[in-house]
């Protein structure tokens, strides 16, 4: 059995995001890119469905910039066996991602495709379910436990009050949630490794997917600074700045 992951090309998490000047987008001229850190759970996911005799091979997809080989890279040094680059230099959206995804599974045919449950630069949380809306898939997002069984598996989900255990039938899209497990750190020996590992590269035409923007930003600013906090003495004090400073009863 086959385990696709779609694997993301993201500013790194401990980078502060800046705004550009013209207020058009984010800062990414030589800032650190990395891995999605959701897709990175999810990698981990494959491979230990792989470790324990579940999986034979898994796959790591990304779409985007010819920089996103070395996502790629980062996924085969974990362990992923090979990858697949969709290159394109357009700002791809969740809805053309997830066509792209789908014409890529279509090709391959995983039975587990497991994403983050959103990428943490746009924190759209969107492509997953979309993805198993155009496949006709069953769908297991924000997942904290995954345990695969013969041709189903029980998914146990982060919802609101508290945790969910569903069972779905295989083939299935699964989004994964912080609790999942922790990644692995490549080592040395496999990230050499990973240099021989294959990478095939095609573009969203060659998919017959047209990745066109729906969106247009209008603006992009940056927060607007905090001010500091007071301590209040009572609440009747507290009561009284609400009503005449804040004005918010
Ligand atoms: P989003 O819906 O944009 O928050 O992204 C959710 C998940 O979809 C990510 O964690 C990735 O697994 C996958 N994904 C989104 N965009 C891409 C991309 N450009 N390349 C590969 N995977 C992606």
């Amino acid at each position: 059995m086959k385990v696709l992951v779609p694997v993301k090309r993201v500013i790194d998490y401990n980078v502060k995001v800046r705004v550009k000047s013209d207020g058009t987008g984010v800062e990414t001229a030589n800032v650190k890119m990395s891995m999605n850190p959701f897709d990175e759970i999810g990698i981990e996911e494959a491979l230990r469905l792989k470790e324990a005799g579940s999986a034979d091979e898994v796959i790591a997809v990304s779409i985007g910039v010819a920089q996103c080989q070395e996502t790629i890279r980062t996924a085969l040094a974990m362990g992923a066996d090979r990858g697949v680059l969709v290159e394109t230099e357009d700002n791809v959206e969740p809805l053309a991602v997830a066509k792209i995804l789908k014409a890529v599974i279509e090709k391959e045919a995983p039975e587990v495709v497991i994403l983050g449950k959103q990428a943490i630069d746009d924190d759209s949380n969107q492509t997953g379910q979309m993805l198993s809306a155009l496949l006709g898939w069953s769908q297991a997002t924000f997942a904290s436990n995954i345990e695969l069984g013969d041709g189903a598996a029980d998914i146990t989900r982060e919802v609101d009050g508290g945790l969910e255990t569903i069972k779905v039938k295989l083939p299935v899209i699964v989004t994964t949630d912080l609790r999942l497990n922790e990644p692995r750190y490549a080592s040395l020996p496999n990230i050499m490794k990973a240099k021989k590992k294959p990478i095939d590269t095609m573009t969203p035409a060659d998919l017959g997917v047209d990745t066109t923007p729906r969106l247009n930003t209008l603006s992009v600013v940056e927060p607007t600074k905090r001010e500091g906090g007071v301590k209040v003495e009572t609440v009747a004090e507290l009561v009284e700045k609400l009503q005449h400073e804040a004005k918010v009863i």
